[in-house]
């Protein structure tokens, strides 16, 4: 079902654009005015089925835009459509249709248990009996809510509350999922239970995901396709590899010894920092660290190890080098 790539986009945008007027006290009786152009002119489209990732630095207008895919925000200039629908004309009809989950913030209601807070969804959605019991039934089985439906969202952790969330906005059988930073503050078993459960739901339902994150990791387990956004603009749309060969992005291990070592001259990657027992090595990010890991370990007293992934704001910032 993922593979229906190929038949009409469900997500459109030509020419978008947003701009603010910010108004400014900038004395007692002065008042200045200035623009903000968020979105500055973004043309894409998502095919049914696809997983994108929409990426880019903190104020590059990632979530202006998904507010206006979702009808929160009226587009200043341009066209949207969503499964053929306008979102500034049709926001009900369009609600229906798409699901939106933002980490920072719940959806759910907090001292309801994650039960009632899906009934309320069923009733406002309108959602038929069999669709809702079909979807809440997948979404337990493979979120793992079953022992959680009876608990306050409030008892829950921040890890338990994202997967509660994810299903909320799945109820209703949405063509379209929102998800703004799904990931954020969850520990490493979390995200990555978060990261199945969503490559698998998009692989039996078709649910066309654009996922906004800054962690590099999450696109890299879900999409094969990802956009950056910087100032409002488009600057790439493709793949993560050529994400990388043209950002040159670089991962980092980090290893500690049992004792103060000599910087390592390691094949394959550079060393970047020696703090007391602790060596770091940048190495491209295209590559894997296993042969790094064996060559240290064959030499050098290792204890332990960990591997830092490029930040996005890097990437990007490398990019522009590159190209520039
Ligand atoms: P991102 O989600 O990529 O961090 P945003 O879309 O939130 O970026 O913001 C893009 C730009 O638009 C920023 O400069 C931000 O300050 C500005 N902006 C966002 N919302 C508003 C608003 N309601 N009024 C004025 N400026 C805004």
């Amino acid at each position: 079902m993922s593979t229906t790539a190929g038949t009409a986009p469900v997500i459109e945008l030509d020419g978008v654009e947003k701009v603010f007027d910010v108004r400014r006290k900038t004395g007692t009786l002065r008042r200045t005015r200035t623009r903000v152009r968020a979105v500055d002119g973004i043309s894409f489209t998502v095919p049914r089925g696809e997983v994108v990732g929409y990426i880019g630095p903190n104020g590059a207008g990632k979530s202006t835009t998904v507010k206006m895919l979702t009808g929160i925000l009226n587009p200043s200039a341009g066209r949207i459509r969503i499964d053929g629908i306008d979102p500034t004309r049709e926001r009900t009809r369009l609600a229906r249709r798409i699901g939106v989950v933002f980490g920072q913030r719940t959806t759910l209601w907090w001292d309801l248990p994650l039960r009632d807070s899906y009934e309320l969804v069923r009733r406002m959605y309108r959602v038929p009996d069999a669709v809702y019991a079909r979807n809440l039934d997948t979404c337990v089985e493979l979120l793992d809510l079953g022992p959680l439906l009876e608990v306050p969202v409030r008892q829950l952790s921040l890890g338990q509350r994202m997967r509660g969330d994810i299903a909320a906005a799945l109820l209703h059988d949405p063509e379209v999922l929102y998800l703004d930073e799904p990931t954020i503050g969850l520990d490493v078993v979390s995200k990555s239970r978060v990261r199945d459960f969503l490559r698998g739901f998009n692989a039996e339902r078709g649910t066309t995901i654009l996922l906004t994150t800054h962690d590099l990791t999450d696109i890299e387990s879900l999409c094969r396709r990802v956009m950056v956004i910087d100032h409002g603009r488009l600057v790439y749309d493709g793949g993560l590899d050529g994400l990388h060969a043209s950002g040159e992005s670089e991962r980092t291990l980090i290893a500690d010894f049992a004792r103060e070592l000599p910087p390592i001259d390691l094949p394959g990657a550079r060393c970047v920092g020696v703090d007391g027992p602790r060596q770091s090595f940048a190495f491209p990010a295209g590559r894997s660290a296993a042969p790094l890991v064996a060559a240290l370990a064959a030499d050098h007293p290792l204890v332990d190890l960990s591997i830092r992934e490029p930040a996005i704001e890097d990437v990007i910032s490398r990019m522009y080098g590159a190209t520039s």
